[in-house]
């Protein structure tokens, strides 16, 4: 590439809608590229860290956060994933040793959404860049796909009409973008419900292990958040009456419940206009691959418009969207069937395939992160 070619390139304009984990990301992979890009959310700040819906971070989010220089800092805060268990009542049915995983990070590792967010707006800020909040795009349509024009809406009421030469819908699962362009969002919701509870201890607990207990049917996971607060999180709405606590409680910091959906847009890009994160697919929690799976889309996206491949973009993402839905439908579907037969024979199976190398690397590569394609511009094995 001409140094030229690169450096009208860089000057072109960005806006990014949306400063969650991926508007964030984007605009640090593009900004450590020599761009200088806008980035606006109409809320007022980071995710409150009590309320952090993501909570795992995987090999692969730590991979294409290295370059940056963000993944030592995640590694200092967050807490690694030693273990995942899977229990019926007392009795321990498999247990597996995300250590085992080779390669350069843990296979995964829990931290606050709102504490990720935080650390991405400090990295960022060392580029002079930061968010505009309480700034939302409202549009009610795209004409120019090539030139794409945009209302933004401060807070006070005040408007700014603004043309940038790339606009990237980072806006969450009810993506303003992504209606301008018309897009449809088609997929499914599941009839299940999930119900999560996060409770703060009076001292640390054991936090180096993720649980699923098998209920009959349901499942309660347990997941933790920080050294001295756990996340319960069930298909089942009594959870908290079969939670057999570590510690005695200090508070309970959160609650929730959410319906799961599937849907992914096809395709994430058109013309100048490009979708990414949440904005372009949901899934279930299942996995914990929702956050991590836009952060690469923010990455692949930053690089490809350095490279002036931006048209690549949807092609080359659209495998990774359907790989991780399909791989997080099949776990959902595990942890929310009904049917008795089906349940005894999960109980039985599951923890028995899990003691062999093959299902135990395959479920470990994938909560890494590590079954989508590996980023072309990292050459380091990871
Ligand atoms: C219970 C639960 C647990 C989860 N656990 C995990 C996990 O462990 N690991 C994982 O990887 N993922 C997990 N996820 C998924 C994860 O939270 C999302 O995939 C992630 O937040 C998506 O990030 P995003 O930046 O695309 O969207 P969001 O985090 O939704 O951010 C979008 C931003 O856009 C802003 N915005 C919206 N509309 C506009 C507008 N019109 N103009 C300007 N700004 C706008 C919003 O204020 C928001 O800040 C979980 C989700 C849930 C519900």
């Amino acid at each position: 590439m001409a140094d030229g070619a690169g450096g009208d390139r860089k000057s072109r304009s960005v806006l990014i809608a949306g400063a969650g984990p991926v508007g964030l990301t984007a605009a640090l992979e593009l900004a450590r590229r020599g761009f200088v890009p806008r980035i606006i959310d109409d809320g007022q700040g980071p995710a409150p860290l009590e309320e952090s819906r993501a909570l795992g971070i995987n090999a692969r989010t730590l991979t294409l956060l290295s370059p940056s220089g963000l993944t030592e800092r995640i590694v200092a805060t967050a807490q690694p994933i030693a273990h995942f268990r899977i229990r019926s009542g007392a009795k321990i049915l498999a247990d597996v040793d995300t250590r085992r995983l080779p390669g350069r990070f843990g296979a995964v590792h829990a931290l606050a959404q709102g504490m990720t967010e935080r650390l991405l707006i400090e990295a960022l800020a060392a580029h002079g860049i930061a968010p505009e909040w309480q700034t939302a795009v409202v549009a009610e349509t795209i004409a120019d796909l090539q030139k794409p024009e945009v209302t933004l809406r401060q807070a006070d009421g005040a408007t700014e009409t603004v043309r940038p030469d790339i606009l990237i819908g980072a806006d969450g699962a009810h993506s303003a973008v992504r209606k301008a362009l018309g897009a449809g969002f088609p997929g499914e919701a599941l009839e299940a419900y999930f119900y999560l509870a996060d409770f703060r201890y009076v001292r640390p607990v054991d936090a180096h292990f993720a649980e699923i207990t098998l209920c009959d049917p349901g499942m309660v996971g347990r997941l933790p958040v920080s050294a001295d607060v756990l996340r319960y999180i069930s298909t089942l709405e009594d959870f908290e009456s079969r939670i057999v606590h570590p510690e005695a409680v200090a508070e309970k910091t959160w609650v929730s419940q959410f319906r799961i959906n599937f849907r992914h847009v096809e395709p994430m890009a058109k013309g100048n206009v490009f979708l990414a994160g949440d904005a372009a697919h949901i899934h279930s929690p299942a996995g914990a691959r929702g956050m991590n799976l836009g952060i690469e889309d923010a990455c692949w996206l930053a690089w490809l418009i350095a490279e002036g491949r931006e048209e690549e973009y949807s092609a080359l993402r659209i495998p990774a969207v359907k790989q991780v839905l399909k791989q997080t439908y099949g776990l959902t579907r595990l942890i929310t069937m009904k049917n008795p037969l089906a349940i005894a024979a999960r109980n039985l199976l599951a923890p028995l395939l899990l003691r062999f190398g093959p299902a135990r690397r395959g479920l470990l590569h994938s909560v890494a992160g590590y079954d989508t394609p590996k980023p072309p511009w990292i050459d380091w094995a990871e």
